[in-house]
């Protein structure tokens, strides 16, 4: 019998378009193993999403005839132990652009040159690997509209085809129970985000499918707006794998070109430009990976944060007193995802508002995303700031009682995540504190005890985040 290749399993929990265990498997008998090592820095609602992936995915891979290998501890120590009980004669994985696993990716290539076996990497995770994207003159990109046009020019690869089969493995193979991982949190959320997902390949697929039924078709002008639910929300499913953005796609294209209607252009490539947001933050991660902890700008290192940990605590609550933003913070809490818009706008409000280092906020979304993405959440993230490529400008600070107004105008999304305002009147949902006092009377509604007074004044707070700003402007043009 051929010695057996590992397919080592990351964040690729799917059959469709998985090249490295495709290719394993095509060359003989596949072995695919997920080591879940505590040193990754996970939060607690991607272990919720990791638990339910990794159920899913043995499932599929039993149904095609083997069995997923579970190990827990040091990843290489792991595949060290590994190495040593199977045999084999490759180690094949899909990489990935983060830089400690890039980091562990190397190790892994000098512990296979060490036994004497093939390391093969595969590409799948995003539209194009970032170094294959560069401008003219062999620098990375930092605007987008540039890397935009840039991958439009160049070829996305096929996908690989679904995988259906695989050879059953001969010999058994020590495995851990998924719940030996302790994976699934016991804070009162899991149950609510339980209602609102299914966090499997086949979820994301109909997920896809629903977005093409309802959505797709007013995607461009309705996506910014919270309570239309015209966005994808396939953001899970891509950070783990379980749907192939190649997939998405060339799915779109040759939809594009079998409907051969300007409408549906318009709309795909609405979508698929959000596609490339991705891996453009995909390659801003892959060419500066210190923006994790460091301004991209490296102007906002002298910047004047005050940190106040009362306000946080506040914001990470939804009890700020300003409808939208809590909304969005509420929506986080119980479903672990928020709308792009009210990301941005509550975001903001942390970072210009508050004048909290936007690292308290990258955290909290951390441990409660869903769709939790190193790349994507450092450059949401640094681009409210101001401090990240193609940032918003320092003078632009989201005025979350104008953002409410125009993207919530009857308070549809307020009211949702919020029921304590849901007899408030769409004239005042966007600032419940200027209801006068009869109108709260008749709704019964005690600002201050059911619903919080603003923690700070939407005035002051911008004056005073543009006087931040100029500071630092003046300090590092001295
Ligand atoms: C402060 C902040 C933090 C963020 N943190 C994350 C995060 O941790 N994980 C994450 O996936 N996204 C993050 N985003 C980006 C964006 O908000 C989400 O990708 C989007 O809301 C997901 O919803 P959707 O799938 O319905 O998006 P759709 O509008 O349907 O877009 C389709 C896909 O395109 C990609 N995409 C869309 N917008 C962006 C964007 N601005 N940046 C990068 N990719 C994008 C996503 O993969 C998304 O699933 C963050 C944005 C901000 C402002």
């Amino acid at each position: 019998m051929a010695n057996p290749t590992i397919v080592l399993l990351r964040k690729d929990f799917r059959l469709v378009d998985n090249p490295a265990l495709y290719h394993a498997c095509q060359d003989g008998l596949a072995i695919p193993i997920f080591i879940y090592d505590e040193a990754d820095s996970m939060g607690e609602a991607s272990k919720w999403w990791l638990h339910h992936a990794l159920e899913d995915f043995k499932q599929s891979i039993q149904q095609c005839g083997s069995s997923l290998v579970i190990r827990k501890g040091s990843r290489l120590e792991t595949i060290e132990s590994l190495i040593k009980e199977v045999n084999p004669t490759a180690i094949y994985w899909n990489t990935n652009y983060e830089p400690d696993i890039k980091q562990q990716e190397q190790l892994l290539i000098r512990l296979c040159d060490e036994y004497g076996i093939t390391a093969r990497q595969f590409e799948g995770f995003l539209l194009k690997e970032p170094s294959s994207i560069k401008k003219p003159n062999g620098e990375p990109y930092k605007v987008f509209t540039a890397f935009y046009k840039a991958l439009q020019k160049s070829r996305i690869p096929a996908a690989v085809p679904k995988i259906t089969k695989l050879k059953a493995l001969p010999f058994s193979i020590k495995t851990c129970e998924l719940n030996e991982l302790n994976l699934l949190p016991t804070i009162p959320w899991a149950a609510t985000i339980k209602e609102t997902w299914t966090p499997t390949e086949k979820g994301g697929i109909n997920m896809f499918r629903q977005f093409l039924k309802h959505s797709i078709k007013h995607y461009d002008t309705g996506r910014d707006f919270p309570s239309k639910e015209i966005d994808s929300k396939l953001s899970p499913y891509l950070a783990f794998g379980q749907l192939s953005v190649r997939v998405l796609y060339h799915y779109l294209l040759s939809k594009v070109e079998k409907v051969k209607h300007s409408t549906f252009t318009h709309q795909a490539e609405a979508f698929i430009r959000q596609l490339v947001w991705r891996d453009f933050a995909y390659h801003l991660l892959y060419h500066f990976p210190s923006t994790i902890k460091e301004p991209l700008n490296k102007k906002f290192i002298a910047f004047n944060w005050k940190n106040d940990m009362e306000s946080l605590r506040a914001w990470q609550q939804g009890q700020t007193g300003y409808p939208l933003v809590d909304a969005g913070m509420r929506q986080l809490w119980k479903t672990g995802f928020m709308h792009n818009r009210v990301r941005m706008v509550a975001a903001s409000f942390l970072v210009k508002h508050l004048l909290i280092h936007w690292h308290y906020g990258a955290e909290w979304f951390w441990d409660t995303l869903v769709d939790a993405d190193l790349a994507n959440n450092t450059m949401g993230w640094q681009w409210v700031a101001g401090s990240g490529a193609d940032a918003a400008p320092y003078f632009r600070i989201f005025n979350p009682i104008t953002q409410s107004e125009k993207f919530d105008s009857e308070g549809t999304y307020i009211k949702k995540w919020l029921p304590e305002l849901r007899n408030v009147p769409a004239k005042y949902i966007h600032e419940p504190w200027k209801a006068p006092e009869g109108v709260l009377q008749e709704i019964n509604l005690r600002l201050g005890k059911d619903y919080p007074l603003p923690i700070i004044d939407h005035k002051f707070a911008r004056e005073r985040a543009l006087h931040h700003y100029h500071s630092l402007k003046k300090q590092t043009q001295k």
